[in-house]
């Protein structure tokens, strides 16, 4: 199945979504049609190297084409400027010049830091997403943003770069450890609470389905979010506008991480972070009442946390969430929800400014 993100800013930047099995196996001759290069650049993480990398690069050597693999110790650590550093010094000692293509094999992790590699390397050469966990096929892979960590904060430095394609192979879902899988449900169930009711009763309905992971189940699952991901971003590629619903349950969960010292996986930050908010968008008057009840409980039911990391403070949070992109002149803003599939928007804007003393008892109430 192909989804494709046209990308109304830039029509040249458009790219094809491939979803479906087996796909791993024609990944060069996908590579070669899409991405046309000289050479390959294959990043990725530690754990993905041994289970895939090696794989892909041996795949390629046999089609002929010139392919390396660069891998990083796996994990949320190692999403830093000095990966990237690393990363781009290797490729530059191994003379990848600008008729070079990268392929980023692995999570969100790779994918975030590989795009930023291939956005910033001689200026920007073109790349290809090939996602292997939950998370990075139905969320960070498509939509072309790419970036770093720093110590002030989650993603805080990074680059608008679109792929030349996201080859989605569902068959590398069979290795993934199960809280990886919950943590990209906890995406499953954002894009459901920010679209689709339908879709969202569907992850309540086939929860065994899902958690079992039957192919049919498995494979409506990316395929509904990608497209409501593909649609929003298509829309509005460098978030001025409606993006910011995709940031719903992001505020409290890019804080959460940035002071647990990244103890939580992304996924998990993110349920957290949607229970908080849906309380903050009842609290608020925004929501319907049992919204924030629902969300959590689907939540819940699939085996993600909702409270706040033990030490996590109130007054933490908000001075990391006042480093938050979205907020302004140090207001935090909130993309939130008015009902299950439907966010809020006032006027033209998709994120409401919060009043502080509001936030904080919400985070403080647990
Ligand atoms: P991750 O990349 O750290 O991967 C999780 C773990 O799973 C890693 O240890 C990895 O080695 C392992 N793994 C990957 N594929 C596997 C497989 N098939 N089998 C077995 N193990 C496998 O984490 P993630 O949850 O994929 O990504 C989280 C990151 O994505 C965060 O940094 C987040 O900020 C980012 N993100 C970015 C966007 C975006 O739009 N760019 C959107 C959402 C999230």
């Amino acid at each position: 199945m192909t989804i494709r993100v046209a990308t109304a800013e830039q029509r040249s930047a458009s790219y094809d979504i491939l979803i479906g099995r087996g796909l791993f196996a024609e990944l060069p001759s996908l590579v070669q049609a899409a991405c046309p290069a000289a050479r390959y650049a294959v990043i990725t993480d530690s754990d993905v190297a041994t289970l895939y990398g090696d794989k892909l690069v041996a795949r390629c050597h046999d089609a002929t084409l010139h392919a390396e693999l660069f891998a990083f110790p796996a994990g949320e650590a190692s999403k830093t400027r000095e990966t990237w550093a690393s990363l781009s010094d290797r490729l530059l000692q191994r003379q990848f010049g600008r008729d070079c293509g990268v392929i980023a094999l692995g999570g969100g992790v790779v994918g975030d830091v590989a795009g930023f590699v291939a956005a910033t390397y001689l200026r920007g050469v073109p790349y290809i997403q090939v996602p292997s966990t939950l998370l990075a096929m139905i969320d960070s892979s498509i939509g072309g943003k790419t970036g770093v960590d720093v110590p002030a904060g989650k993603n805080l430095l990074g680059a608008f770069h679109q792929p030349r394609l996201v080859v989605a192979d569902l068959d590398l879902l069979r290795t993934l450890p199960a809280p990886q899988l919950a943590a990209g449900i906890a995406e499953a169930v954002k894009h459901a609470a920010i679209a689709d009711a339908d879709y969202f009763a569907f992850l309540e309905r086939e929860h065994d389905a899902v958690t079992t992971r039957q192919p049919e189940a498995l494979e409506r699952l990316v395929r509904r979010s990608v497209e409501i991901k593909a649609d929003v971003v298509a829309a509005d590629e460098r978030e001025t506008g409606r993006r910011a619903i995709l940031n719903f349950g992001h505020t409290v969960a890019h804080a959460v991480e940035t002071t647990a010292k990244f103890a939580v996986l992304h996924g998990e930050a993110v349920a957290i972070g949607m229970a908080y908010e849906a309380r903050l968008a009842e609290l608020l008057g925004i929501a319907a009442a049992g919204t924030a009840q629902r969300i959590g409980r689907l939540l819940e039911r699939y085996g993600l946390p909702l409270a706040l990391p033990e030490g996590a403070t109130a007054e933490q949070l908000l001075a990391t969430m006042r480093l938050d992109k979205k907020a302004r002149a140090g207001t935090v803003r909130f993309a939130l929800p008015e009902a299950v599939g439907c966010m809020h928007a006032d006027g033209s804007s998709w994120t409401v400014a919060a009043p502080e003393g509001v936030v904080r008892e919400v985070l403080a109430a647990g």
